[in-house]
């Protein structure tokens, strides 16, 4: 197989090669989240040609991007280069692209520095935010999937805060300080928690002619419970802990409409806001140019049991944007951290077993149990048949977590902003870096 792949930079047409070993086969691994990074380092030292493509040159730790959003800890702590990651693995490779277009029938794919080839090609890009289809809402809600939109959360909480302060205008100072988030999952129920301690811890230190009864923070879920996905008893301590600490619930409501001032629900609620937090759903980020059968519920690619994409023979899938539907799993493996580690790593094996013409070996997921955390000592977990709530449950999460990250500088800075929280009941990482245009809903370059 030629071993080059096309270069288009700058205008300019050329041709490099690609780090190789003759004679290995090259395995081509799209998206460096936990699937796609536990895949590659299971292959260290395997004889076989690892090349990563990450549109990011880093990896990021998702479950904390809403301390990021809320300012409790600083944006790079929870990202790591996937160069870095992979220093001492001689057979591996980086290259940052975005990959637009998959050509199985070439064995190749196209991204936007040019066309690559494989021998085996696994897709591991993760999901983004379901709007359903609802335009208006992706426009103005603000989704939080990345280190970016995160940020962008962050800055436009910090403005309007800062608008709230100045505005004569009562109706205009409500709609300011109304917090609404859409999606009654972990990610919603973290986001909801640390709105209600920025609340009811920070509101009037930062901001004295601010008061708590002036900010809202409301958590709008379809579903008649919180954390539905968990036990009744874990769904049931999250909304006394979320009610307790302030924020308003409302189960079995959908969001109608959002046009940047108003957003109306179904049981008749109309709420002026200028904040409103979408996640309510996702949907796997597939790249173009796989046939309609190859694709499952939730816009996920379906596999078999061993990763492998239906109907090719040398395309894989992993991690959220897999539905591996068997008959122990019939909607797909849970979209969670573990369930791309466990595919990732688990492919690795069955890889290089199809390499050596052995017999492959079935997927099995292993649950490990399920955590969320509402705030400071408030958390919930289901491990195996065990539900509890409360200070062991927080501790849990925070260690979970905190082995979790990846890099030792990274668990440190954020161990550091979590002991600086504890003690002072405040955080540092309030800055408005790039001022977020609620027009556009872009952010702008920083003004000199
Ligand atoms: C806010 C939030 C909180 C979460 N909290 C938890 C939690 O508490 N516990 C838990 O278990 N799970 C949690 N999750 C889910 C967990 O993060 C995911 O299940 C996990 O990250 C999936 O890993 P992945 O490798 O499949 O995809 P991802 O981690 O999403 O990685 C996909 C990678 O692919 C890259 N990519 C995508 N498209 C392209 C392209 N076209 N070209 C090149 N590169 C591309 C992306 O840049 C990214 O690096 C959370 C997720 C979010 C968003």
């Amino acid at each position: 197989m030629n071993r080059f792949y096309t270069y288009f930079g700058q205008g300019k047409h050329r041709s490099m090669e690609l780090k190789k070993t003759a004679g290995r086969p090259r395995i081509v691994i799209i998206g460096g989240g936990f699937a796609g990074i536990n895949l590659a380092k299971k292959l260290k030292d395997k004889p076989v040609d690892v090349l990563l493509l990450d549109k990011h040159n880093y990896h990021t730790f998702q479950p904390l991007l809403y301390q990021v959003a809320m300012g409790q800890i600083e944006a790079d702590s929870i990202a790591f280069p996937l160069r870095r990651i992979f220093t001492s693995q001689k057979n591996f490779n980086f290259y940052l692209a975005d990959v637009q277009k998959i050509n199985a029938e070439k064995n190749t794919l196209t991204a936007n520095i040019g066309d690559i080839e494989y021998d085996y090609l696994v897709i591991a890009t993760g999901a983004n935010t379901n709007f359903f289809g609802n335009q208006q809402i992706a426009h103005y809600t603000m989704p939080m999937k990345n280190i970016g939109e995160a940020l962008n959360i962050r800055s436009f909480m910090l403005q309007n805060f800062e608008k709230a302060v100045i505005t004569n205008d009562p109706a205009e100072k409500a709609a300011l300080l109304n917090f609404v988030v859409v999606g009654g999952g972990p990610t919603g129920v973290e986001l909801s928690g640390a709105l209600a301690e920025m609340r009811n811890l920070v509101l009037d230190k930062d901001y004295p002619t601010l008061s708590k009864d002036d900010m809202h923070v409301y958590l709008v879920e379809g579903k008649p419970v919180v954390l539905g996905a968990m036990s009744a008893a874990s769904a049931d301590a999250a909304k006394k802990a979320l009610t307790n600490m302030g924020v308003e619930i409302r189960n079995s409501a959908h969001v109608q409409s959002y046009d940047g001032q108003e957003l109306r629900i179904d049981d008749g609620t109309v709420i002026k806001t200028r904040n409103v937090f979408w996640a309510a759903g996702v949907m796997g980020e597939v790249p173009d140019g796989l046939p309609t059968e190859s694709i499952f519920r939730g816009n996920r690619i379906l596999t078999d049991d061993i990763s492998r994409v239906t109907g090719y023979q040398n395309v894989f899938a992993i991690g959220d944007v897999a539905a591996m539907v068997t008959p122990e799993t019939p909607n797909g493996i849970p979209g969670m951290a573990q369930g791309a580690i466990q595919t990732g790593q688990h492919l690795a094996k069955n890889l290089l077993h199809l390499i050596n013409g052995e017999n492959t070996e079935p997927f099995k997921y292993y649950d490990k149990g399920s955590l969320a955390t509402i705030g400071q000592y408030k958390a919930v977990a289901d491990i195996w048949k065990l539900h509890f709530h409360g200070y062991p449950a927080w501790f849990l999460w925070m260690f979970v977590h905190l082995m979790s990250l990846v890099g030792f500088s990274n668990k440190l800075s954020v161990l550091a902003s979590w002991a600086v929280k504890y003690f002072t009941q405040n955080t540092d990482n309030r800055l408005i870096v790039r001022f977020f245009n609620a027009e556009t809903r872009m952010a702008e370059p920083e003004t000199k």
